[in-house]
């Protein structure tokens, strides 16, 4: 494989699966990094904050600084500042997505007569109640536009099981309401590759885009302009990848992330 400026991970699937570092993920970091190269990471994951997975990956061995680490949550709360920052948001949404767009000063609520975004996401405690808000915000009220942190079905955990994702809220609102999901943050929306490097003077054909999933990971390096490597340590296959467009398929296949050495 060529030598690239800039190294973009995903984390779950890609690096670790659950608590389990995947085979040569901190020696591959590690030596990218005495190259030179520039190393970032990004991940879908919004259960966790961008502090807490400096913790992980710092006790499953690989360093990392806060700035290099990029989640949903970041341009999920940087759109509505640009973009929306008088929006009341109704968040259907982990703890961690919730304190950052208080901190980031956007309303937060959940009286459907009040709500202008009805942001679905990775949340375990998605209820009836919440689903019913969000109904009445959309539906019944007429006012609300539905949004979502990130597009996908589900987290893969290790031993084959997962948990649902976001995209199952997004569809339980949808069937109910009749409303299309008009925003998606996170991958595979380019700007997140974007928003990883910014700050650097790294072209995107310089970059290196590893992760586990072609709908998200391999889809935006694709669409960024970027070198793309499919990793066969999480959700996607390497005959899903053939299956693909051949203008869509990711540039290396490799099977875990030490065959970036
Ligand atoms: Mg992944």
């Amino acid at each position: 494989m060529p030598a690239y400026d800039a190294y973009v991970f995903d984390l779950d699937g890609t690096l670790y699966l659950g608590d389990e570092l995947l085979p040569g993920a901190a020696e591959t970091v590690r030596a990218l990094r005495e190259r030179g190269a520039l190393v970032r990471f990004v991940s879908n994951n919004v259960t966790r904050s961008p502090r807490q997975y400096v913790d992980k990956l710092t006790r499953l061995g690989i360093e990392v600084d806060l700035a290099e680490i990029l989640t949903p949550t970041v341009t999920t709360v940087r759109w509505l500042q640009t973009n929306e920052p008088d929006a009341v948001v109704f968040p259907i949404a982990p703890e961690p997505v919730v304190t950052a767009l208080t901190e980031a000063g956007i309303a937060v609520g959940q009286d459907p007569e009040v709500i202008d975004i009805v942001l679905a996401s990775y949340d375990r405690s998605f209820s009836y109640s919440k689903l019913q808000i969000a109904f009445d915000a959309i539906w019944y009220h007429r006012r609300a536009r539905l949004m979502s942190t990130n597009p996908d079905r589900f987290c893969p955990y290790p031993g084959g099981r997962g948990e649902p994702d976001a995209a199952a809220i997004v569809a339980a609102i949808e069937a109910s309401t009749g409303a299309t999901c008009e925003r998606t943050f996170g991958k595979p929306d380019p700007a997140v590759l974007e928003l990883a490097l910014a700050g650097t003077e790294i072209p995107l054909h310089r970059v290196l885009m590893v992760g586990d999933r072609l709908a998200t990971d391999i889809a935006m390096g694709v669409d960024a302009g970027a070198g793309t490597a499919l990793v066969l340590t999480g959700d996607s296959t390497a005959a899903e990848a053939a299956d693909l467009d051949p203008d869509r398929r990711p540039r290396h296949v490799l099977d875990g992330v030490a065959g970036i050495l």
